[in-house]
């Protein structure tokens, strides 16, 4: 059996996937199993930061995983520890507490806000404002967290304590808000929900009523995080500094990791067994992540995600077919006049080029360092692709 039919019989369907096996990948090139060649604009849902197998980025991960791959959160930990102080010298952030994967450090920004309130006010100050159209995974407790209803079937009992607001809405937001309420948690920019771009006036809004009532600002970068949006992270466009944060998907360029940060106010609310997790700060993951920071965590470099995102934003925007573009940085939705968004990416895989779907839009998260010329080159692709359908 080849690679398709070995999947279909043997791994659950919990996705749908393209019709493409995918073997290799250098810089925004990947090559299927017979050899074809795509232009990914992708990344893997934003995860190959660098695009595949970054020649520096394979030599941080090779050199780590020859000198120890693991060890226990027991012990202290180099490849930890420096990615700790990056993240906490590059922010207002003072700790970090690792895990691997997105869901992950939303239940621990979850457990983080939660034990605060219940430190201080003691028990039944629990609940935590998210937002309509929301994504925070896919564990029990963040499909309770994520504010679509089509989330909330199945797997009951579903985590309590989660109420849901309008993005761009401050008065839903102020409406449930009571005694009862520890946290508000949002995306600055919704991902998987459409990339809705929130209003800036309204984060801010939001960041004062955290302040009001002690509440703790929890913002999600999983998606928008690791200079995705043209700044090291998302809320820096908003004009905020959020207690918590979540970040994941870019952060290894490659590699499982999750982190949420916190600022000095929470810094000591986890204490000895209240979080963990075996294989979190894994020090071959963390080599990849401070790799991904050495070459990310820079202004040139921040910048250029943002020109290429204008430039990009202005190529669609000349398409016959594209509605309107919605972008920061290089996280782009495209609205499509007519055409379903879902067949259109088929036909574009089938094309050569690999792109994915929010919601009705299409959606770029190309690797941060693509040129202008494979800019170019998807461009051309998609427009070649809605003018043959
Ligand atoms: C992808 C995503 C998650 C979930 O991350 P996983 O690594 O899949 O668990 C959470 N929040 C946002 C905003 C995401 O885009």
């Amino acid at each position: 059996m080849n690679t398709k039919e070995l999947d279909k019989k043997y791994i659950m369907h919990t996705y749908g996937r393209y019709d493409v096996a995918l073997k290799e990948g250098k810089g925004c090139k990947a090559y299927d199993e017979d050899g074809r060649e795509y232009l990914d604009v992708s990344s893997g849902i934003g995860v190959n930061s660098l695009g595949y197998c970054d020649d520096g980025w394979v030599k941080a991960v090779t050199a780590q995983a020859g000198k120890i791959q693991h060890i226990s959160n027991y012990f202290y930990s180099e490849q930890a520890s420096k990615l700790a102080k990056t993240l906490c010298e590059k922010t207002h952030f003072t700790k970090a507490c690792f895990g691997n994967s997105g869901a992950e450090a939303n239940e621990c920004a979850i457990k983080l806000a939660r034990k605060y309130s219940f430190d201080k006010y003691g028990s039944g100050r629990n609940e935590i404002i998210t937002l309509k159209d929301s994504f925070h995974g896919r564990t029990v407790t963040t499909l309770s967290a994520t504010g679509q209803d089509n989330f909330h079937t199945y797997f009951f009992p579903f985590t309590e304590g989660f109420l849901y607001a309008e993005a761009d809405n401050i008065d839903s937001v102020k409406e449930l808000i009571s005694d009862k309420t520890c946290a508000i948690l949002i995306e600055c920019v919704q991902g998987e929900g459409g990339v809705n771009i929130l209003n800036k006036d309204f984060v801010k809004a939001v960041r004062t009523l955290c302040d009001e009532h002690d509440l703790s600002l929890i913002v999600d970068e999983v998606q928008t995080g690791v200079g995705r949006t043209g700044k090291l992270f998302c809320y820096e466009n908003f004009d905020i500094e959020p207690d918590i944060i979540t970040c994941a998907k870019g952060l290894g360029g490659g590699l499982p990791i999750g982190v949420c940060l916190c600022n000095k106010k929470l810094e000591d609310v986890m204490q000895p067994s209240t979080h963990g997790s075996t294989f979190a700060a894994n020090p071959i993951v963390c080599a990849g992540a401070n790799y991904v920071l050495s070459v990310v965590a820079d202004d040139d470099f921040l910048n250029e995600v943002v020109e290429k995102g204008e430039y990009l934003k202005d190529k669609l925007l000349k398409i016959n077919g594209v509605k309107s573009v919605r972008n920061l940085g290089l996280m782009v939705g495209i609205e499509l006049e007519s055409k379903d968004a879902h067949d259109v990416a088929i036909k574009c895989v089938e094309n050569g080029l690999l792109i994915i779907t929010a919601k009705s839009l299409l959606r770029m998260l190309p690797p941060l360092n693509i040129s202008y010329e494979e800019l170019d080159k998807a461009v051309e692709i998609l427009d070649n692709t809605l003018q043959s359908l």
